[in-house]
């Protein structure tokens, strides 16, 4: 079984990454994508981001009763801050029978060479790239283990939604259904 690790705070979860995650989950030959939760830095405290198993827990409302997709805490348990090709190490030693595989934006293979041991991560991992929006891919796209996925774009981010909640405004249909219900009964991101 192939799974695609999609790396992200999900500070909140929108439709933007579900969107991804469903078509890498179903429009590659990626069999899963797991949602890979990072946990806050306690080296860079950030006040706006929500606790770890809040942002867990919207997560799995997010993806809801969907079998292809799942939320991971893996990076709780790691020592911190976490290093993908660290994460990496972990899983395949955690589940020696699975491949796993990287789902990232253009914005982050433009950047790969700032990544820890990323020639390492770049030999040893297909990665599976969407395009963002006015990112250059430049020649590392060329790269044999990189794929190239015409993913739908959507042009929203998780600080646009906490924005729209700190100033009292709407997040629905931005958020999934059960993600945005949450919300409204909690108190998370708001002043
Ligand atoms: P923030 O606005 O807080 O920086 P974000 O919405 O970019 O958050 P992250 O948790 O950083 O969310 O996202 C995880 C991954 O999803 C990142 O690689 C990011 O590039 C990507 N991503 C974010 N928004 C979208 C979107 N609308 N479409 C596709 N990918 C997205």
């Amino acid at each position: 079984m192939k799974i695609g690790l999609f790396f992200g705070s999900f500070n909140p979860v929108h439709i933007g990454h579900l969107i991804i995650a469903n078509y890498m989950a179903t429009q590659t030959d990626l069999d899963r994508v797991w949602f890979v939760v990072s946990p806050q830095n306690p080296l860079k405290p950030k006040k706006t981001l929500a606790r770890d198993h809040d942002r867990l827990h919207l997560v799995r409302l997010g993806i809801g009763d969907n079998p292809l997709l799942e939320a991971s805490s893996v990076e709780f348990g790691l020592p911190k801050p976490s290093y993908t090709v660290d994460t990496l190490a972990h899983l395949r030693e955690k589940y020696p029978d699975r491949e796993f595989a990287l789902i990232m934006g253009g914005d982050n293979l433009a950047t790969l060479h700032l990544w820890k041991n990323y020639e390492f991560l770049l030999a040893n991992y297909d990665i599976y790239v969407y395009h963002r929006p006015e990112v250059d891919l430049g020649e590392r796209a060329a790269h044999p283990r990189v794929r190239i996925c015409e993913a739908p774009l959507l042009d929203i981010s998780a600080t646009y939604i906490r924005d729209c909640l700190r100033s009292g405004k709407s997040v629905r249909y931005l958020v999934p259904d059960a993600v945005f219900e949450y919300l409204e009964s909690s108190h998370l991101y708001r002043k």
